[in-house]
């Protein structure tokens, strides 16, 4: 069945007038949508009985069924959701300031780029997800922020896949949680995460949606990149950081330097000071994050997270060219929820509609959280 979540205002409206309704109803079904994190309950607005029925019988609210959830003891949950072609991880992560969450989407089941040291790549591309899909991944953090008493204050576009090789789907879905009468986030609290694609990157930057961008470096110089990760061979470090520039002359926003950081592999003196004279006269940030292990990469190398020393001398040398540098502490790693471990997740068995959810050991499956009142 058709799903909300498939619906932008316009082709709501349309949907509407085929329906001989009015098509000024739209921003309003759609805010209940929204506003409830899918679970409207349509009796509460002021529309037609007939309308009522039409959108209970030919639209669903959510295209997926959550199959289970994981906790970490820090408090991120994992989601697992079956959607029509696969399952999908998304990742919700409390903040350390009371009252607001963040959500971790994926944008593509599976990935094609290869990253050596990442886990989402490892059983390769399976399908891009659909703008419905990366919403309905949107209302269900919501739903979960809001169970833990918390807003979802932003969305990271750092789950599984490579964003700019699904754009299309990504910016509409981008311009859903957007628009006030639907999701109503600042882009600003929205990133995109790329390794690099620099026509994307590009296509981002006109898409008119100011949102940040986060590029995934992980070394400052072509030959160790191009060994963690492959697409560089194509478009190398020059390349990608002029795009990473006029992404920030076009849109105004800071650009974030993702840099996994990989015990002797690119955490030397040497590499932070090359990486420092490339954020020369770039206003950027440099996340660095120590790597979250996910065994033999792909290249059979088994990387391992640097040494505190190691760490704390690689961002001294950062800040010491007054890099502003910040360090990704690992949340959800116990449950394969930190940058990098989400992978595919094949199912056994689905249950069908209606059927129990499949729960393991650690995880708790999907349980009907009481809704909170509106906001
Ligand atoms: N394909 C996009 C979106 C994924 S974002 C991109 O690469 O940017 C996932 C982030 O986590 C990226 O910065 C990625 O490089 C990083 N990452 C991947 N594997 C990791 C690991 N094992 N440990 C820490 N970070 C990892």
């Amino acid at each position: 069945m058709p799903s909300l979540c498939d619906h932008s205002l316009e082709s709501l409206s349309l949907r509407l007038t085929q329906w001989n309704e009015p098509p000024s109803h739209a921003p309003r079904i759609l805010r209940a949508h929204y506003q409830t994190h899918g679970q409207p309950d349509w009796s509460a607005l002021p529309i037609s009985r007939s309308l009522m029925r039409r959108l209970n019988d030919e639209l669903s609210t959510r295209p997926s069924r959550l199959i289970t959830t994981h906790t970490s003891a820090d408090g991120t949950q994992k989601l697992l959701l079956a959607c029509e072609g696969g399952t999908v991880e998304s990742v919700l992560m409390p903040g350390h300031r009371p009252g607001v969450a963040a959500g971790c989407i994926s944008s593509q089941v599976g990935c094609a780029m290869g990253c050596d040291f990442c886990a989402s790549t490892r059983d390769g591309f399976v399908a891009n997800l659909s703008a419905g899909q990366i919403i309905d991944q949107f209302l269900h953090l919501r739903h979960y922020a809001a169970a833990i008493g918390r807003r979802l204050q932003t969305v990271v576009f750092m789950g599984m896949g490579e964003p700019m090789l699904n754009l299309p789907a990504v910016i509409e879905s981008i311009a859903r949680m957007t628009h006030p009468s639907m999701g109503n986030l600042g882009a600003g609290r929205i990133t995109v995460s790329t390794v690099g694609i620099v026509p994307g990157i590009d296509a981002l930057a006109d898409c008119g949606h100011k949102v940040q961008l986060a590029l995934s470096l992980h070394a400052p110089d072509d030959e160790t990149r191009a060994r963690l990760v492959p697409m560089n061979r194509r478009y190398g470090i020059d390349l990608i950081m002029a795009a990473a520039k006029r992404y920030q002359l076009r849109t105004g926003r800071f650009v974030n330097i993702e840099y996994c950081l990989l015990n002797e592999v690119n955490d030397s003196a040497d590499h932070a000071r090359r990486l420092a004279s490339l954020m020369e006269g770039f206003r950027a940030h440099v996340n660095i994050i120590p790597y979250n292990p996910i065994g033999p990469a792909l290249s059979g190398i088994t990387y391992q997270r640097p040494t505190p020393r190691r760490l704390e001398q690689f961002v001294q040398i950062l800040r010491d060219y007054s890099v502003v540098t910040h360090i990704r502490q690992p949340r959800g790693d116990q449950i394969n929820a930190a940058c990098g471990q989400l992978r595919r997740q094949t199912l056994p068995t689905m249950p069908a509609a209606g059927e129990p959810a499949a729960s393991t050991a650690q995880s708790h499956p999907a349980e009907p959280v009481q809704e909170p009142a509106q906001r």
